[in-house]
């Protein structure tokens, strides 16, 4: 339900109780011009090639004009940030242009730096072509790599210059504002619910875990409390799941507030995000995290958990009782445990389950962090492994991995070397022949990732206004799995210059 006085108005900053969204209207950008856009994206929503190109499809998905008898808004929510609560936050540069059913199927469509809404506090609810182009080519690479995520429609520059005083030198500065319309179930976040449960609103909690059950759990037959149980249970396995997909390609989101976390279960709000490049758990490419490391690679499955705790009491009113939360949150764990050694199963190319597994795993996760060791390039090359090598012969074989191969000497050679022994012997079992463990390997371990320095090469030629790479990267990565000799440059470690480049979301 949504509570406006009245639309004029509709975009002052404020509290708003009751409410899971405001109407608002978008901003109207003075210039807006197409950089890019996705036809498959475009198709699952009922678009066809030929609409891309049209003036109707840059106004509607710009903001300049809203589409006929409709009614965009912005969401509340509220949210737990860096482990705090932060009470009201709201889509604060976000604005839902509407729904779409299409083939059966129902799509939010949401434009991202549209202008103010009452969600705004002190932000100016606009985007830079920097952050969007982040948001608009990642969503998409984690489309293909398969793992859940919103999608990207359109990527439009505005014509508007935008200040920002967090660029790389410290110094405020113009830079050019970009609206992405990106695609997902529901937009609907943890915080969606926290927001009513922080302000007592039973009747709204409700509503809304109704909504979303109706409309998206169709499996959930219950009533009353086991209904809500059976939602929070649906959540967790999804989290779980999506937190899985994140280590084994090895994205680390990098600001896992409650208002970050999808109900859906998929990726969403890419900001300072950021790809593993050498193997490092404590690695995060958040600039304002990197004291505590909260949101690093190594920590995303517990703090997905605390998060699940977080919505679990969000949801405890709708069940009086909490047992039936705590008893689908202890299983977490063990869950989470198993469904991780069996990723990891999948990237070592182990197609049986034995006892030994385990140990293999914890031996090669150990070894990845002694050295520094590019994580892709490592299981890209550890598929080309045979089984006659001897130890020696397979460590040569993913020498190129090594940041610095001269590091791998002394202790650190031993600990490797037993490690392939003991993946070697393992491998001995494995019905499967080297060339269809390598195949089903590669379908796992992805040769193509977004790179922190390809995005960043990309923006830097945009604001040059040379979109090129923005195609190719995007092409790129629509096969993340394939070899494809034509890009082999992007299969490479990151060049020394980008050792220390960070994401950056504002
Ligand atoms: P994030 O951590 O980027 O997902 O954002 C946290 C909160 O800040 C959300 O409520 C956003 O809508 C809001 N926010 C971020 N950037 C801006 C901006 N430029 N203008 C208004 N609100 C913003
Ligand atoms: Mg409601
Ligand atoms: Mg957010």
């Amino acid at each position: 339900q949504a509570l406006t006085p009245d639309p004029e108005t509709a975009n002052f900053v404020r509290q708003v109780p009751l409410a899971d969204y405001s109407y608002v209207t978008p901003r109207i950008p003075s210039k807006p011009y197409l950089i890019h856009a996705v036809a498959e994206v475009a198709e699952s929503i009922g678009l066809e090639q030929e609409d891309i190109k049209s003036t109707d499809f840059l106004h509607y998905f710009s903001g300049k004009e809203v589409y006929p008898d409709t009614r965009p808004f912005a969401m509340n929510y509220a949210g737990h940030q860096f482990g705090n609560w932060a009470g009201q936050l709201g889509d604060g540069r976000a604005i839902v242009l509407g729904e779409v059913e299409h083939h059966n199927q129902l799509w939010t469509l949401q434009l991202k730096g549209a202008g103010k809404t009452p969600y705004s506090r002190r932000g100016d609810g606009l985007a830079v072509l920097r952050s969007s182009i982040r948001e608009y080519l990642c969503a998409e690479a984690m489309h293909h790599l398969g793992v859940p995520t919103s999608r990207s429609l359109s990527l439009i520059g505005t014509g508007d210059e935008v200040l920002r005083d967090m660029l790389y030198d410290g110094n405020a500065d113009y830079e050019k504002g970009a609206v992405v319309c990106r695609v997902a179930p529901t937009f609907l976040r943890f915080g969606s619910f926290e927001v009513h449960a922080a302000r007592q609103e039973q009747e709204q909690l409700q509503q809304l875990a109704d909504f979303v059950i109706r409309e998206y759990h169709p499996e959930i037959t219950s009533d009353g409390p086991e209904k809500y149980t059976a939602f929070f249970k649906a959540v967790c396995e999804k989290t779980l799941q999506l937190m899985v997909e994140w280590q084994r390609v090895g994205f680390v989101h990098g600001v896992m507030n409650t208002d970050n976390m999808s109900v859906h279960g998929i990726t969403i709000d890419y900001g300072p995000y950021g790809w593993l490049e050498d193997y490092n758990l404590n690695w995060t490419p958040n600039t304002t995290d990197s004291q505590h490391h909260r949101y690093a690679y190594g920590n995303q499955p517990d703090v997905a958990l605390w998060n699940l705790i977080q919505l679990a009491n969000a949801l405890y009113p709708l069940i009086g009782a909490a047992e039936p939360l705590e008893a689908v949150l202890n299983a977490y764990g063990r869950q989470f445990d198993a469904a991780f050694l069996q990723m990891n199963r999948d990237k070592l190319g182990l197609a049986t389950v034995h006892e030994s597994d385990e140990k293999v795993v914890r031996a090669f996760l150990t070894c990845l962090e002694k050295i520094e060791t590019d994580y892709t390039i490592f299981f890209r090359l550890l598929a080309t492994v045979q089984k006659t090598d001897s130890p020696e012969a397979a460590l040569a074989r993913v020498n190129d991995a090594f940041y610095t191969p001269s590091q791998c000497a002394g202790d650190v050679a031993t600990a490797w070397l037993d490690t392939f022994q003991s993946y070697l012997d393992r491998l001995e079992l494995e019905p499967q022949s080297d060339a269809e463990r390598a195949a089903a390997m590669n379908q796992v371990n992805p040769k193509y990732v977004l790179r922190n320095y390809m995005a960043q090469l990309a923006i830097d030629a945009a604001n040059q206004d040379d979109f090129s790479l923005i195609h190719e990267l995007h092409e790129l990565l629509k096969k993340p799995y394939d070899e494809q000799p034509e890009h082999e440059k992007w299969f490479s470690k990151r060049p020394d210059w980008a050792r220390t480049k960070v994401g950056c979301s504002m």
